[in-house]
C-alpha cells in the first residue's frame, strides 16, 4: 500500500484492493476475517476478547463474530490514559437469502431449500443468477471453550438459482411489475430429485466435519459474479456488498494509512466494523451492543486509567460513522432532493438528516469538512427529500452510546440493496483518502 502516490496509480490500487476484499467476503464473518488479514501483514496483533488488553502501546484487532475493532495506541503524541479517540465505523452485512434451520423439502422433482430475506433485500435481484454459499458453523471440539468450535466455510461452486417465472405464465408482470412472497417465491432449488437431502449432512462435508458434529450454522447465500471495473473507462465498480464493504475497506485503508503517516496523532486511531446493521444492530455484537464502548474503556484501563479517565476521553473522541449514500439516479432523479443532487465520482458524501436518522451535527460535519480539505477531495451533502423517508445507519446509536461527536458520511452508489450494485472508482479513492485524513490530520 502507498501512499501520497499519483492520483491515476492510487485511483488503480484501491480498485483493485476493494475488489479483492468483496470478493474474499461473501459473508460478515469472511469481512472481519479479510480485515483481519490485511491488518495482520501491517503489524497488527490480534487479542482474545477473554485474555488481559494488552498494556503496551501497540496495534492491536480483535473480533466478536461478523464485528471487529482494530486501534494503534503506538502512534500518539503523548500517551495519557485520558487520550481521546478518532474512531471510523462501517458495516459488515449486506441484504441476501439465509438458510433456515429445518431448510430441506421437495417439490414436482425439485429439491429446495427455505431461506429467510435478510435485511431490506431488493429481491427481485437474486433471482436467475449463479448463487454459492457461506458462512460460519459450530463445531463440536472438546478443545473449545464449552465445548464449541467455530470455522467458516464457502462454496463458490454454483450449488444454488432462484428461478423466475417465464413471462408467459404471467404477463402481469409486465403491466403491474413484478410481486414477490418471500415465502413463496424466494426459495432456491439446489438439485433434482424426490429424494430429500440433508442440508446439513452436506454443510458438515462442505465444513470437513462429521454430520453429528456439526452442532448450528450461520449460512448465507451469495452471487458469483466477482466484482470488477466496468464503463467505457473503468470508471465504475459493480458487485455485491458495496454497501458497506466499500467503507470497510476504506477504513481498515484509512487506519493503515494513519500508522504509517510520519507525524504523531493526538488521538488514538480506530476502526470498528459492526455485524447486524441491516437488521437493526440490536445483538451482542451490533452498533446497539457494548462492544465499541467496551473496548475503548478496555484501551484507557489498559493504558493505567479509570473510570474518569475513560469518560475524559469519550468526551473527547469524534466518531465518523461511514455507510454508501444514494447518489442520484439518472432514471428517477425526481426521487432525489433537487438542491442536493450527488454525483457518481463527485466525491465523498456528508449524510444531514435534522430527524436524526443520520448523527451528523455542525461539529460532526466541520470535522469530516475539514477532512476532505486535508486530503484535496470535493465533499457532496445528502439530504433526502422531505416527502420521503430517510435511511439511517450505525451513527445515531454509536453517539448515543459513547456521547461522542459523530459524523456520518458515505460514498455514491446505486442499486444500494441490490445484489449487484454500483459505485464510482473515483470516489473510492478519494473516500479512503478522505478518511485517512480523518484519523491522521496533517
Ligand atoms: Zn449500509
Amino acid at each position: 500500500m502507498s501512499t501520497g502516490a499519483p492520483l491515476a496509480t492510487r485511483t488503480t490500487e484501491v480498485a483493485e484492493g476493494l475488489c479483492d476484499y468483496l470478493d474474499a467476503s461473501p459473508s460478515p464473518f469472511h469481512a472481519v476475517d479479510a480485515a483481519a488479514r490485511l491488518l495482520a501483514e501491517c503489524g497488527f496483533t490480534e487479542v482474545a476478547e477473554t485474555g488481559p488488553t494488552p498494556t503496551d502501546p501497540g496495534r492491536y484487532v480483535v473480533r466478536r463474530g461478523g464485528s471487529l475493532i482494530a486501534w494503534a495506541s503506538d502512534v500518539v503524541t503523548r500517551r495519557a490514559p485520558h487520550t481521546p479517540f478518532r474512531v471510523v465505523g462501517a458495516h459488515t452485512d449486506s441484504p441476501n437469502l439465509r438458510i433456515k434451520p429445518r431448510p430441506d423439502w421437495t417439490r414436482a422433482g425439485w429439491q429446495m431449500l427455505g431461506v429467510e430475506v435478510y435485511g431490506g433485500a431488493l429481491t427481485n435481484s437474486w433471482l436467475d443468477r449463479d448463487l454459492g454459499l457461506s458462512g460460519r458453523v459450530a463445531v463440536r471440539d472438546a478443545s473449545a471453550p464449552g465445548g464449541v468450535g467455530q470455522r467458516l466455510f464457502r462454496t463458490d461452486d454454483p450449488v444454488l438459482r432462484v428461478s423466475q417465472l417465464a413471462i408467459h405464465l404471467d404477463r402481469t408482470v409486465r403491466t403491474e411489475g413484478l410481486q414477490l412472497n418471500d415465502q413463496q417465491h424466494l426459495a432456491p432449488h439446489w438439485g433434482l430429485g424426490l429424494e430429500r437431502r440433508s442440508f446439513r449432512d452436506w454443510l458438515a462435508g462442505l465444513a470437513g466435519v462429521a454430520p453429528e458434529d456439526l452442532l448450528g450454522y450461520d449460512a448465507m447465500t451469495h452471487d458469483l459474479t466477482p466484482a470488477r471495473r466496468i464503463g467505457t473507462e473503468g470508471e465504475l465498480i459493480a458487485s455485491g456488498r458495496l454497501d458497506n464493504l466499500a467503507t470497510s475497506y476504506a477504513a481498515v485503508r484509512a487506519l493503515l494509512e494513519a500508522v504509517a503517516a510520519p507525524s504523531p496523532q493526538p488521538w488514538v486511531p480506530m476502526v470498528v466494523l459492526f455485524d447486524h446493521e441491516e437488521v437493526g444492530s440490536t445483538s451482542e455484537r451490533g452498533a446497539q451492543s457494548t462492544f465499541l464502548p467496551a473496548w475503548m474503556e478496555r484501551v484507557v484501563l489498559a493504558a493505567g486509567g479509570g473510570r474518569e479517565d475513560y469518560l475524559r476521553a469519550l468526551a473527547g473522541s469524534v466518531v465518523a460513522s461511514g455507510d454508501m449514500a444514494h447518489a442520484t439516479h439518472p432514471n428517477y432523479a425526481e426521487r432525489h432532493e433537487p438542491e442536493h443532487p450527488i454525483l457518481m465520482n463527485g466525491g465523498p458524501v456528508l449524510k444531514v438528516n435534522s430527524n436524526l436518522r443520520y448523527a451528523t451535527d455542525s461539529l460532526g460535519a466541520a470535522a469530516f469538512a475539514l477532512a476532505c480539505e486535508q486530503a484535496g477531495v470535493p465533499m457532496q451533502t445528502f439530504v433526502t427529500r422531505s416527502d420521503l423517508p430517510c435511511g439511517s445507519t450505525v451513527g445515531p446509536m454509536t453517539s448515543a452510546l459513547t456521547g461522542a461527536t459523530t459524523v456520518d458520511f458515505g460514498a455514491p452508489v446505486l442499486s444500494m440493496h441490490s445484489t449487484r450494485e454500483i459505485c464510482g472508482t473515483l470516489d473510492q479513492a478519494a473516500y479512503a483518502a478522505a478518511l485517512a485524513a480523518f484519523l491522521a490530520p496533517a
